[in-house]
């Protein structure tokens, strides 16, 4: 189950085109299947919605959807349902549907173990993993089957989860709605969310009000609920879309700022907090922080009325982990987290050149729009043939173009850049001699994952050492929920970098957000300096910068530790290394 389905058109598009990929790849048919699975990847990450596209008759300017692709779409816009998809579907087992979801379990897998074994379901196999049987089949080991049970793990795991750039903008619409009724004081989004964590699972939104019934009848009649599981005076949870639960809870002035805190945890962080209370005389809740003797009130409107009673800073929500912040906020040296509003450029940008879909003047014109002062635009390199990647000479022409196109604007400039493949061997997919004449090199494995951890560490510090290598593009190469980063000795890697000062990227993208926020962190301890790209493939991706700098001030990062910090001047200075 696509993690997105209910929460937009364009996210259950993708699943039905994912699911008619898949079912290709069974019958074997693999140049369909890959096709059906390009547009699904394309659709996913469009950011207009695609009846729009639709009603425009364009569906088939969207790369990746020809004809057939097209009719499929727009059957499943008119009628919700798709016939294509129902005729592959006959005939297949259930089962074998459901085991696909796994990473690492193929069509081929699936079908495998279904017809010798006969495995139905993922439960089924999960059974006869732990029973050993997996292991006995010709070419799987027991290798295979613990990756089976851990793959079977994490599904369960991510079933119940959105990623957060899905969710921030429902948060934006439950705000502005919510705002409209005059009862709504305050409101703010509270759990995982506040703290910007990668993936979201059920949403919590505070109110505060002293005239709660209003407040939750106007949540209960909010336009996008499709079940409301249960109304009470000053606390609601409802569904919206298919499966996003969102609770509401409804606090008076006094308590708000303790049960801001106290639902916003995360756990671990709210643990160590009653500790402290506890060891000062006090008791913590969400109602307030409490003299444990007399039960007098001593803090709660605020959380900084909190967290100051307890002797601690104010925590940014971002940092409560309980990584380490808790005593950082004691000795008064927290970071100043860096602030979206500090990024003056954004470091990796795809255009028509490769296969993005806007000009270069078209992303220029949407980063300027979005108060920037710089992009790079870092198409792709030739080995990846598929996305149309860039030979030399089309670069030489790209740089062309892209002074012509400074000469005109002003205030703004776009920095010449490219996204090299880095190749099996860890050597560039393009020549040093044009690589010296860009701005911004990014470096990046697009392909061999399965390699060894010894061989993909050295692959990428042999780029590492390249004299013209900028940055390492989406270092870890896992997406969120689909697949897991390759194997990678990340200590080897930072260390690398950090004495050939390359910088580590920090990839924007809803469903990559790599380097992570641990690992984030980690490289600042090593001394890197990270770059955030949003890896825009169209002119609205480039709002996905927010979410980079979730990702960073998740890791601690301060201004200082984001090269997009810096004025172009200063930048281009930094580079030239
Ligand atoms: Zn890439
Ligand atoms: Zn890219």
């Amino acid at each position: 189950m696509n993690p997105l389905k209910g929460m937009s058109v364009n996210a259950e598009v993708a699943e039905i085109l994912y699911e008619i990929s898949e079912l290709y790849a069974l019958k074997g048919e693999q140049y369909r299947s890959r096709a059906y699975m390009m547009a699904a990847q394309r659709i996913g990450s469009l950011t207009e919605d695609i009846r729009k596209i639709w009603q425009r008759g364009e569906l088939q300017s969207i790369p990746g959807v020809g004809k057939s692709i097209a009719a499929v779409i727009e059957e499943y816009l008119e009628t919700g349902q798709s016939s294509k998809l129902e005729e592959l579907r006959e005939g297949l087992p259930r089962g074998v549907m459901e085991l696909i979801e796994l990473d690492g379990v193929g069509p081929k897998k699936a079908m495998r173990l279904y017809e010798e074994l006969g495995i139905n379901s993922i439960d089924e196999l999960e059974k006869a993993a732990k029973a050993g049987k997996i292991r006995r089949l010709k070419g799987f080991g027991p290798k295979t089957e613990e990756n089976i049970l851990q793959s079977i793990e994490e599904y369960r795991r991510r079933q119940e989860r959105f990623l957060l750039g899905a969710i921030l903008p429902v948060i934006d619409e439950i705000v502005a709605y919510m705002k409209g009724c005059d009862a709504v004081l305050r409101i703010e989004p509270a759990g995982s969310a506040r703290r910007r964590k990668e993936t979201v699972g059920d949403l919590d939104i505070l109110v505060l009000s002293t005239r709660p019934e209003e407040v939750v009848e106007r949540f209960v009649s909010m336009p996008r609920v499709s079940r409301v599981i249960s109304q009470g005076t000053t606390r609601s949870t409802v569904i919206i879309g298919a499966n996003l639960q969102v609770d509401l809870r409804v606090i008076p002035p006094e308590s708000y700022g303790s049960a801001l805190q106290y639902f916003t945890g995360s756990k671990a962080h709210n643990i160590k907090l009653r500790t402290i209370a506890v060891k000062k005389g006090y008791k913590l809740n969400e109602y307030g922080l409490f003299d444990r003797e007399t039960g007098e009130r001593i803090a709660g409107e605020t959380e900084e009325s909190v967290y100051k009673a307890l002797g601690l800073e104010w925590i940014e929500p971002e940092l409560r982990e309980d990584r380490g912040e808790i005593e950082a906020a004691m000795e008064g040296r927290l970071p100043r987290l860096v602030k979206e509003e500090e990024i003056r450029g954004d470091l990796h940008i795809h255009t028509k050149w490769s296969d993005g879909t806007g000009t270069i003047e078209e992303m220029a014109q949407k980063a300027m729009s979005l108060g920037l002062e710089y992009i790079a635009i870092c198409d792709h390199s030739k080995s990846m043939g598929i996305a149309r990647g860039l030979d030399e000479e089309r670069l030489r022409k790209q740089m062309a173009e892209i002074d012509r196109l400074n000469e005109r604007l002003e205030g703004f400039t776009v920095l010449k850049g490219i996204e090299v493949d880095i190749k099996a061997d860890g050597s560039l997919d393009l020549p040093d001699s044009v690589l010296k004449d860009l701005d911004f090199v990014v470096a990046s494995i697009h392909s061999g994952f399965k390699a060894d951890e010894r061989q993909m560490t050295e692959r990428m510090i042999r780029a590492i050492h390249n004299d013209y290598v900028s940055a390492i593009g989406h270092p870890t190469g896992r997406i969120i929920l689909r697949r897991r980063p390759y194997a990678l000795n990340l200590d080897k890697v930072f260390e690398a970098a950090a004495e050939q000062e390359v910088l580590m990227e920090i990839n924007a993208f809803p469903n990559r957000l790599d380097l992570n926020d641990v690992n984030a962190k980690a490289a600042k301890e090593h001394g890197i300096v990270m770059s955030i790209g949003t890896d825009a493939h169209a002119p609205n991706h480039m709002e996905f910068l927010n979410l980079g700098v979730a990702v960073a001030r998740r890791g601690w990062l301060e201004p200082g530790d984001v090269i997009n910090t810096l004025p172009v001047d200063e930048l281009l200075r930094k580079l030239e290394r």
